[in-house]
Formats: C-alpha cells, structure tokens, sequence
C-alpha cells in the first residue's frame, strides 16, 4: 500500500513528509502541525476483530492501516515493547461500565498512571528507531537532546518514556512551586543514564517561557550541536508521533464495548473527554473519520473554559481570560495547540488556518466562519465544570457507584450525564485518582476546592495521604505500586535553577559537561 504522507496545516513546508520525518521533526518549519493527507478507512469487521488481539498488537494494526515507514515486524516489536510488563493491566487500556450505558476508558494503567503514558511509551520507541533507520542509511546525523517544560505529568512520562533510549537525551524542568508532593518525587527519583530533572524557581509560565526561549536560542543551538553533537527535539503532543497511538485506544474500546454487549456492532456511541491541549479528543475525531461508529465527541473543560466556549460561540478567545488554577491541572491550558489540527480537517485552507493563528497571536482571538462553525459543531459538543462541581462528582460517583475518579475523570464524567442522550457513552479517564490524592481527599470529606486539608490529613507525607484515601473509600484501585514506593527511592535530582533562558541552558550545558 502507499505510505501515507504528511502536511503542515499552515502550507509553509513544501515536501511531503514521512511517519518517522514528522517524528523526528515534531513541529513544522513556519509553525504549523503535521496531518496525515490522507486517512485509512477501517472496514467494521476489521475493528471488531481487534477485540480478540492483545493490545500491542491492536496497536500495530493501526500503525499498518497508515502504513508507517518502518519494517512491519520491527513496529510489531516496538508495539511488545511498549504495551507489554510497563502496564500494570493485561487488557491495558480496559473498558469499565460503571453505569448503565455509562462505560469508562481507563487510560491509566502505564507506568506513570496518567494517560501520558499511551502515547510516550509508544513515541521514543519510534524516536530512536527514526534514528537508527538514517543512521543506518548512510546519513551524518546527530543525537537530540529532548527538552521538555512540564506542569507535572508530561515531564514524568516523558522521562519514563525516554530513559534509557538510545540516540536520546532528555531533560525536564519543572516549576519548583507548582507541582505535587507526588509529582516531584516522580521526576527527581527517575532512574536512566540519560535524563536530567530541574526544578525552575517560579510558576509554569516562567518555566515554560524559559525554555521556549532556550529553543529559539541559535547560539545555544550552535553550542549544543558543535560541541555536544545534539540536536533539539521536543516530546510535547504537537508530535505526531504522540498522536497516532492515541488513535488506537479509540478503535481498541469500540471493539471492547462491541465484545463486552455494552453496543451492539455498527451502532455508533458517544464519546466524552477531558480535555486540555485537544490531543486525547483530536484522536478521537480521526477516529471517527476512520470508520469507527462514533456519534458525538463531547469535549470536556475545567473553569479554564475556552474550548467549550469556543464550541458553543465559534469564537476563541483569550484576550481577557484570566488562567484558573483547579484541581485538574492537566487541563490547564488557554491556548490548546492541537486545535490548529482540527481546524484544518474541517476547512483543508492552510491560509485560513494562518489567518486564524496569527489573530490569536496579536489579538488574543479568533473567529471561524459559519462553514466551518457549522462542521465543527456536527461532530463536537462541549460543556464545562466548576471546581467545586468537579469534586462534587468524585464524592458522588464514588456513593453511588463504588467507582474512584480522579478529579481530571470527574470532570468528563459530569458533562458525560449532563448531555446524555440515547447513544452509550464513553467516558475517557485520563488519570489514576492517586496521582491527585489531596484534591480526591478533599472530596471524599465533603470539602471545597478552596478549603485547607484539615490538621489530620495536613501532617501526612504524600504517599501517607493517598492511604488515607483508601481508608476513606474501601476497595477503590489500590495506590499503584509505583506510586507507594516513591518516598524510598534515593533523590537523584535536587538542583533548583532561575528562570532566565541563560539559566536553563547553562543547567543543560552543566549536565552535559558533567555525562
Ligand atoms: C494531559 C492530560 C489531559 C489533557 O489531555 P489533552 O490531550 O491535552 O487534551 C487530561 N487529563 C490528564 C490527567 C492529563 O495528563
């Protein structure tokens, strides 16, 4: 079969590009993101059948559907390599129905018990085979170095996800005051020759500001390539390569339901997920447009409202949108990057997507028209949560149904009753409630998101907290065994660096001197 290749959604890169180029490359010279130019189409019967495969394998006949340009045997056994012992569930991504027509998609279940997980297990395997490959072919090519700002859970399963592979560095910084307990005992504890992990004095922003910087430094370029042999590279869900196993756990649940007589064959369900860069829904759409039977894909949003605000006026807009803080901080985010790719499915206009882009950038907003308003809305609804509501819904659910959410699932899961109509539903669960303990203790005591922990629970350690939780709520998934561990594992990363470009790039040159 022809490979399928790929185009930026903004025009400016004139060749077509391969799997492993858009990969290795991640973002597109002028900006724009890479899409495919074309989708395979997934016969009924073909999904179906995935239900009797392992997951792996489910995966691997997803990437040959789009014909990836690696040797099918060696995506066979990447595909073992990155869905296999790392889980902690033998189905991996299983199906739970929780109530009736109400089933949810544990995402969780990877060694890092985020949904960051399915896609970074899967993408530095493809990464470093993307190496190999050109390296093998004769071409002079450097190693990458991976650089990576993290609010908390794309840092740690980046690490996990790259550790250890050949051709790759990576280092991570995170804000010193802005995670978890839990959080940072994940990163600073990472094991793997080939890592490093920074604290950054300051907030996301400065930390994330800070390392856009160092990108578009030339001179730290210059100095990393000449003196290091590294090139940069970035693992955030811009990649393509993050995308497309993202793609498979859609078609895998479908198959799941199916099998399981939670929908009958060739009915179509509604899926709900919460959402915050719009990468986890974005593969969702193109599933759909692959052939799987789904109906509406409702998109999921926390105070930081934007997206459902977009989906409901065609407009998005930031200009006077103050950032929230909440207890789903994975979805935090005001501008949703994966956006750019939806925008181009619906209108295939690279100049309309650059109008539109440029307009966020200097104005802060921008306003589709009534084509592709009216597209936008036959496939995608959208409501959002208060944070309040949000741990409201985790007490609930749990009362009601047995059934822990963390604060990021409950927030889908709320919008998933609300706009309940005929069709099943899925629910996308994106995190193991123990990754977000204080704000699922908060719930389950009846607390407000404002309100302090009370004495008792304040005193705890990290991991003592996330016992007490399952002291609170009896036969909820136990705290994963990674998770429990972490407060004996040695510290191997305690630098805490300034916010300044300069900062950041002498901790890396540090590093790097110093391997
Ligand atoms: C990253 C993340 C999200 C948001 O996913 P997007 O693909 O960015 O929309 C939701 N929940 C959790 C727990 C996450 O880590």
């Amino acid at each position: 079969m022809e490979p399928i290749h790929y185009r930026d959604t903004r025009g400016l890169d004139p060749m077509p590009r391969t799997f492993t180029d858009t990969v290795l490359q991640g973002i597109a010279p002028g900006g724009g993101l890479y899409v495919p130019e074309r989708l395979p189409i997934l016969a009924l019967a073909d999904i179906l059948a995935l239900s009797s495969l392992p997951y792996a394998a489910r995966a691997a006949a997803i990437y040959r559907a789009f014909s990836v340009d690696v040797h099918p045997e060696q995506v066979e056994h990447l595909m073992e390599q990155a869905y296999g012992d790392a889980f902690d569930h033998p189905l991996v991504a299983p199906v739970v129905e929780v109530d009736a027509d109400m089933h949810v998609l544990e995402l969780w279940h990877g060694p890092t018990s985020a949904f960051k997980d399915m896609a970074l297990q899967c993408m530095p395997l493809f990464f470093s085979e993307a190496v190999s490959m050109r390296l093998a072919s004769g071409e002079p090519l450097d190693d990458y170095l991976v650089l990576v700002a993290t609010s908390g859970d794309t840092g740690k399963a980046a690490l996990e996800g790259f550790a250890d592979r050949e051709h790759v560095r990576i280092a991570v910084f995170y804000p010193a005051d802005g995670v978890s307990d839990i959080q940072r005992l994940q990163m600073v504890t990472q094991t793997g020759e080939n890592v490093a992990v920074f604290g950054v004095r300051g907030n996301f922003d400065d930390c994330q500001t800070a390392v856009k910087a160092a990108f578009a430094d030339a001179s730290f370029a210059e100095v990393l390539h000449g003196v290091h042999g590294l090139r940069l590279s970035s693992a955030n869900s811009i990649n393509w390569g993050r995308l497309l196993p993202q793609i498979v756990y859609y078609a895998s649940a479908y198959a799941d339901m199916v099998a399981g007589g939670g929908v009958v064959a060739g009915e179509p369900i509604d899926v709900c997920v919460p959402t915050g860069n719009f990468g986890n829904i974005l593969a969702g759409y193109y599933a759909k447009m692959m052939g799987v039977p789904i109906d509406r894909l409702i998109c999921a949003s926390n105070e930081n409202r934007v997206l459902a605000d977009f989906l409901a006026t065609g407009a998005y807009d930031i200009s006077s949108r103050d950032f929230v803080t909440t207890p789903s901080p994975s979805m935090d985010i005001l501008v949703s990057s994966n956006l750019e790719r939806l925008l181009f499915e619906l209108t295939h206009d690279p100049e309309a997507v650059r109008r539109w882009q440029t307009s966020l950038a200097e104005n802060g907003r921008f306003l589709v028209d009534r084509a592709t308003f009216a597209a936008m809305r036959e496939h995608f609804a959208g409501d959002w949560v208060s944070n309040d509501e949000a741990l409201d819904t985790v007490r609930r659910v749990w009362q009601d149904h047995g059934y822990l959410l963390d604060p990021h699932t409950a927030v889908a899961w709320e919008v998933a009753e609300r706009m309940r109509a005929d069709n099943p539903v899925l629910v996308v669960s994106t995190a193991h409630w123990a990754k977000f303990g204080t704000d699922v203790y908060k719930a389950l005591a009846g607390l407000d998101y404002d309100a302090p922990l009370p004495a008792s629970a304040a005193s705890l350690s990290g991991v003592a907290l996330l016992h007490a939780v399952e002291g609170l709520a009896p036969g909820a998934a136990p705290v994963p065994g990674s998770l429990a561990e972490l407060e004996e594992l040695p510290e191997r990363f305690s630098a805490v660096v300034g916010s300044r470009r300069d900062e950041i790039e002498d901790a890396v040159e540090g590093w790097l001197r110093d391997a």
